[in-house]
């Protein structure tokens, strides 16, 4: 399958020096978990350099030269983000420290400010624990209640259902565009119309879908939009929330302290305009950069041509897979996953499959992938996940079958 014309060329593994090396004796690394956390090229490592360097001050404050380029690296990098996303403007990007403090702050801000008792919270069973526990604790504060929008038998949403789980009270509705357990690609852009319809905001938790596919918000039709950098080549401890402008301007701030503020007294504060108004204090500012730089890789590279790649890896895994004995796959076919598939084994425990791997030099990831609820509907504690990005080659999912094929001997 190494000439498969959707993949793309092998020399881009140059750009990931981390890639290039051995573990247990010798052997060459696979690393099959970026849905965890993915890999940064040469260029992205370059730029946080190059900021800690040459450039790097705190930004929006001081009134010499490095303060000056510092705050403009920063504010090109929210442009880039803002280009990336297709957002409409600059200041409908906030920098945050990744995906679970972007749902947080529009479960803070947003959520205390529109959702009160009786109101309904919509969900879906898939969701990672970073979209489902700020919307529990959202519903404590408040009273809402919790619903869930229903799958279908292969892992996909059910959206012949929304009927029956949309109302007149669903203020919300927060749901992953890809799954970091089942890998399903979710009809985002449908959901969005339908909760509309229903006066529902819709915040897509975009984790597993920005670094692989193209994202675009306003074709999407979404309110919120949260990522994570260190899934997409970019630094970890920074990410972004996108929010409609209308919506940002009206919530009030989350956390309260420098930046965040027009003017302080000595009893009270008049809050900044958004983005501003949601970073507070000493922002990730060489994260910001070097997200910046990753969406330039990103783009160099060309997300579409990454998401085709992927789809050529999870084709072929799919089918190499199926080869395990006792194996049994989580989640729909390729043509509606993305480029990951968790799985369990009759024997032995996902965990000691992820470790016997680790032996051969394959690198996943095995627990609840903090989706537990989503692991209790399935009748299973733990699976084993095989991530793929676009330095992945086919020649690592034989790796990682021919691993599984000894396990499989092993524990026949
Ligand atoms: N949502 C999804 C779908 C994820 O896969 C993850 C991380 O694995 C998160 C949210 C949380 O991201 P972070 O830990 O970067 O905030």
């Amino acid at each position: 399958m190494s000439d498969d014309p959707r993949l793309l060329p092998e020399s881009l593994r140059d750009d990931f020096p981390i890639l290039h090396q051995n573990v247990h004796e010798g052997r060459p690394l696979v690393f099959l978990d970026s849905a965890a956390s993915a890999h940064r090229p040469r260029q992205v490592i370059d730029a946080i350099v190059e900021c800690y360097s040459h450039n790097y001050a705190n930004v929006h404050r001081g009134i010499h030269t490095l303060s000056e380029r510092a705050t403009d690296a920063y504010e090109q990098a929210r442009e880039k983000l803002r280009a990336f996303l297709n957002a409409e403007h600059a200041d409908e990007i906030v920098f945050t420290g990744g995906t679970t403090a972007a749902i947080n702050t529009v479960a803070r801000a947003w959520g205390d400010a529109n959702v009160s008792r009786g109101d309904e919270i919509l969900l879906t069973p898939m969701e990672h624990h970073s979209n489902l526990v700020p919307w529990f604790q959202l519903a404590e504060r408040t009273g809402a209640t919790i619903k869930h929008v229903p799958l279908t038998d292969d892992g996909r949403l059910d959206v012949d259902r929304m009927g029956e789980v949309l109302t007149d009270r669903t203020r919300l509705c927060a749901l992953a565009s890809v799954s970091n357990t089942l890998g399903t690609i979710n009809p985002v852009k449908t959901i969005a119309r339908l909760a509309h319809e229903a006066g529902a905001v819709v915040l897509v938790d975009a984790a597993q879908s920005a670094p692989h596919m193209h994202t675009d918000v306003q074709d999407l039709g979404v309110d919120f939009l949260a990522l994570s950098g260190h899934k997409m080549c970019g630094p970890s401890g920074v990410g972004v929330l996108y929010g409609r402008r209308e919506l940002l301007a009206a919530m009030p701030p989350f956390m309260g302290g420098g930046s965040m503020i027009n003017r302080v007294y000595l009893d009270r504060f008049t809050p900044a305009d958004p983005p501003a108004r949601f970073e507070a204090g000493t922002p990730p500012i060489a994260g910001a950069i070097a997200l910046g730089a990753a969406v330039d890789y990103l783009q160099s590279i060309g997300v579409d041509a990454i998401h085709r790649h992927e789809e050529a890896l999870i084709d072929y895994a799919w089918e190499r897979l199926q080869e395990v004995p006792g194996i049994r796959l989580l989640g729909p076919a390729p043509k509606f996953r993305a480029g990951l598939v968790s799985f369990v084994m009759e024997r032995p425990h996902p965990h000691d499959i992820a470790q016997l791997l680790d032996f051969d030099g394959v690198a996943v990831r095995a627990g609840h992938h903090c989706t537990q609820p989503l692991h209790d509907l399935l009748g299973i504690t733990a699976s084993t996940r095989a991530s793929f990005y676009l330095y992945n080659r086919p020649e690592e999912i034989d790796a990682l079958v021919g691993s599984l094929q000894k396990i499989g001997d092993r524990f026949k």
